[in-house]
């Protein structure tokens, strides 16, 4: 699976609070994609918790 972060991220820091291993956020969040397939729960999780929905899994 791919992740990606389309436009409007907010940096509001969800994701990295919940899948620290994938996701880093200073102004926006960005993606490690090496440690994508170990952490797909949490990736899934994050994607599903984010307040403007820009974390697409795919
Ligand atoms: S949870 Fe969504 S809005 Fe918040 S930092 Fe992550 S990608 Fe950006």
């Amino acid at each position: 699976m791919t992740v990606r972060i389309e436009d409007g991220c907010i940096g509001c820091g969800a994701c990295e609070s919940i899948c620290d291993a994938v996701f880093k956020v200073e102004d926006v969040a960005t993606v490690n994609e090496a440690e994508v397939e170990a952490n797909i729960d949490c990736v899934k999780e994050a994607a599903e918790s984010c307040p403007v929905g820009v974390i697409v899994v795919e």
